[in-house]
Formats: structure tokens, C-alpha cells, sequence
């Protein structure tokens, strides 16, 4: 007897739910390893909570990135155990801003989701300078 097999179609919905897991099952591991040293990355700064490093697809003079080594996925999955570290994150960012010499001004951007433009699930805090910021942002 001739075997036929069952071809499984999923909802929509259900497909981007599972593509969207095994996106973040690979991208999640990138700032899992530069924070362990397994991919290189400029670093400007790092401490027991955090890490800075510049952004390899800069969209201003000066932007990098500061990345909690503890993986919270993104802002809104922060625990109020995380308090202390959030605060650390944004403190960091303006002591590098300074080094950075940003004294003119600078943008601090936390995305969040795919509507918020997040494209790596480990949350990160964006500073942008060196140019002329406009509002509302893209
Ligand atoms: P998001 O879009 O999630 O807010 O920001 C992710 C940022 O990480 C992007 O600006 C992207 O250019 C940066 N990025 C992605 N992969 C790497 C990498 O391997 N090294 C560095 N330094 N930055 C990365």
C-alpha cells in the first residue's frame, strides 16, 4: 500500500511565533559571546554588571551599546530585582557619553519588540552623538 504522508501546515500566527523563538535562540547567543569573549567586539568599558561596546553598524559618529551581562531579553522583562542594574546601565552610559566627549549632546534609545525595532533579544542601551539628532525619530 502506497504510504502517504500527513504535510502539517501551521496557523500564521503559530509560524511566526516558532520563527520568532529560533531567532532568539541564535541572536541571543551574539552578546552572550562577545560578553564572554567568544566574538570580538570594541570595548570601550566593562564592570561586573555591564559591558560597552561600539555598535558594528554605527548610525551616527558615536554610537555604542551598554549591555548588562546578566540576559534580560529586553526592557519590559526586567525584574524589579534588576532595579539596581538598570540604573547602573544608564549611569554607564553617561560616564562613556563623557569620555566619549559628547558634551554637545547625545540619544539614549532602548528598543523594545519588532514594532520598537529590536533586533537583538538582549536588552541594550543605544548611545547615539557626533551629529545632530532629529524628533520624532524614524
Ligand atoms: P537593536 O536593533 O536590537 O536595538 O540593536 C541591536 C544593535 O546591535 C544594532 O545596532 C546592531 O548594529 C548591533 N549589533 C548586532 N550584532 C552586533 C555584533 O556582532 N557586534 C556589535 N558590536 N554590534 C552588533
Amino acid at each position: 500500500m502506497k504510504r502517504r504522508w500527513k504535510t502539517f501546515t501551521y496557523p500564521p500566527c503559530e509560524y511566526g511565533l516558532q520563527s520568532e523563538k529560533i531567532r532568539e535562540i541564535i541572536m541571543s547567543t551574539i552578546f552572550e559571546k562577545i560578553i564572554s569573549g567568544e566574538i570580538q567586539a570594541d570595548i570601550l568599558y566593562q564592570d561586573e554588571i555591564c559591558i560597552v561596546i561600539r555598535d558594528i553598524e554605527p548610525q551616527a559618529p558615536v554610537h555604542f551599546l551598554v549591555i548588562p551581562k546578566k540576559v534580560i531579553p529586553r526592557i519590559g522583562d526586567a525584574l524589579q530585582e534588576d532595579q539596581s542594574s538598570l540604573g547602573h546601565l544608564l549611569l554607564t552610559a553617561g560616564k562613556i557619553a563623557e569620555q566619549e566627549n559628547l558634551s554637545s549632546g547625545y540619544r539614549v534609545v532602548i528598543n523594545h519588540g519588532k514594532n520598537g525595532g529590536e533586533t537583538v533579544p538582549h536588552l541594550h542601551v543605544h548611545v547615539l552623538g557626533g551629529r545632530q539628532m532629529r524628533w520624532p525619530p524614524g
